[in-house]
């Protein structure tokens, strides 16, 4: 059984007000707030256990330096990846997918080819692909959605052509919460013997994920959406996509010796993980996995399953009320407009007066907002810990600004 109340008290956050209201918070998509492990986690390890990692000979680098590297393995559990070594760590998604652009399609796509793209990514997942066009001249490949906010997967097999060098995409939209067939998406792409990155920064917060079995070559998810500290992360990078990388950043902990006339690398993955990393995130993070693993992600998606059935219906029976992206299968995550002259920064604000936490704005995903035709949404994502007295206090916080500005 789901203990609601139990996962509730897990986190202390949750317990506090603002504004003189309970806290009713709904901006999981930008940042989940965290439970008191992962908190203890990170005060025990600053406080009695901080070192920097790897090559240290002193009890307490070893023990920073173990606790850092069981997170990969953590990691590879959580993802289902059977090699760990296919693990890179970092500092989220952003920089996992800046490693790939710079670190595998620098080295392994030239001018004129192709980069496949849905029109719903986040940024994070559309500028470094921009780079490459503007440096190297590479083509990006637009694939449309649906006006449910669904992608075919068939349709993106479809732009693949003889320059298509890679296909990039979400596994769940920041903005319209639409799950991707990343799995059908792959098996097309390999069979035209086309590379995939999912983006699954919202995908693996959401579902149980099996990334060996989704068969993708690249994978990028960011702790801090998975109740984990900000600035932790990981991509899994397939061994033979490992293989046609170059490192990305240079400096410490990714070379085996430097000399004044050459430099030889470490192994992957520390080949991919200059400097020193972000030691007591990234021991979080792995706590936080940990964490979400014993209450079971199919236990998470069947809760925020309920919680997006529940809010779907009361919004249906709002003729002000608008819901943008109501694909079949999508997590919990709402981006609304009521009818009207309110901005979503003025509805976000009156909420915020209720207690309740929404992010307004184009959600880094200025592409999608450009086919829906909007210029910013209000965006309410639950997670984990949300209830239905959550989506009903939404809902009534909405009701407010529907009255102030009809
Ligand atoms: N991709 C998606 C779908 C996201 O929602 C986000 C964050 O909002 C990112 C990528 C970027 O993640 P980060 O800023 O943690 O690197």
């Amino acid at each position: 059984m789901y203990d609601i109340e139990k996962i509730r008290g897990d986190f202390p956050i949750l317990s506090r007000e603002v504004n003189g209201k309970p806290l009713v918070y709904l901006d999981n998509g930008a940042s989940a707030q965290k439970p008191q492990v992962v908190i203890d986690a990170i005060t025990q390890g600053y406080a009695m256990e901080y070192s920097n990692v790897h090559r240290g000979l002193h009890f307490l680098s070893n023990l920073a330096t173990e606790k850092y590297e069981a997170t990969r393995g953590i990691i590879a559990r959580f993802l289902g990846v059977a090699n760990e070594n296919e693990i890179v760590l970092n500092s989220g998604t952003t920089e996992g997918i800046n490693t790939v652009a710079y670190g595998w399609a620098m080295e392994n796509l030239s001018a004129g080819d192709e980069i496949v793209l849905s029109v719903m990514e986040h940024h994070a997942n559309i500028v470094p692909w921009h780079f490459l066009r503007e440096r190297m001249g590479v083509i990006l490949k637009w694939v449309d959605i649906n006006d449910a906010g669904e992608l075919n997967p068939q349709e993106v097999i479809d732009a693949i052509g003889p320059k298509t060098k890679l296909v990039a995409v979400t596994q769940c939209s920041n903005v319209l919460g639409t799950i991707v067939d990343v799995k059908a998406i792959t098996e097309g792409a390999h069979a035209k013997g086309v590379p995939v990155l999912v983006d699954g920064s919202q995908g693996a917060v959401h579902a149980p994920v099996n990334v060996d079995d989704i068969g993708c070559d690249f994978y990028a998810i960011t702790g801090h959406k998975l109740y984990g500290p900000s600035s932790s992360g990981a991509i899994f990078i397939k061994s033979e996509r490992m293989a046609e990388m170059r490192p990305f950043m240079g400096g410490g902990d990714m070379i085996r010796e430097v000399h004044r006339d050459h430099v030889t690398y470490n192994d992957a993955p520390m080949k991919f993980e200059a400097g020193t990393p972000g030691i007591i995130p990234t021991i979080g993070f792995g706590v936080a996995l940990e964490y979400l693993m014993n209450i079971g992600m199919a236990n998470i998606a069947e809760h925020e399953r309920k919680l997006r059935d529940y809010t779907m219906d009361k919004i249906a029976g709002l003729n002000w009320l608008n819901v943008q992206g109501t694909a079949t299968d999508k997590a919990a995550i709402f981006s609304l407009t009521l009818d009207g002259a309110a901005h979503a920064h003025d509805i976000s604000t009156i909420l915020d007066k209720k207690g309740v936490a929404v992010r307004a704005g184009h959600h880094c995903a200025q592409p999608l907002m450009e086919r829906l035709g909007v210029t910013a949404t209000a965006r309410a994502s639950f997670g984990m810990y949300n209830t239905f007295d959550d989506a009903d206090a939404l809902i009534d916080a909405l009701g407010l600004a529907h009255e102030l500005f009809a």
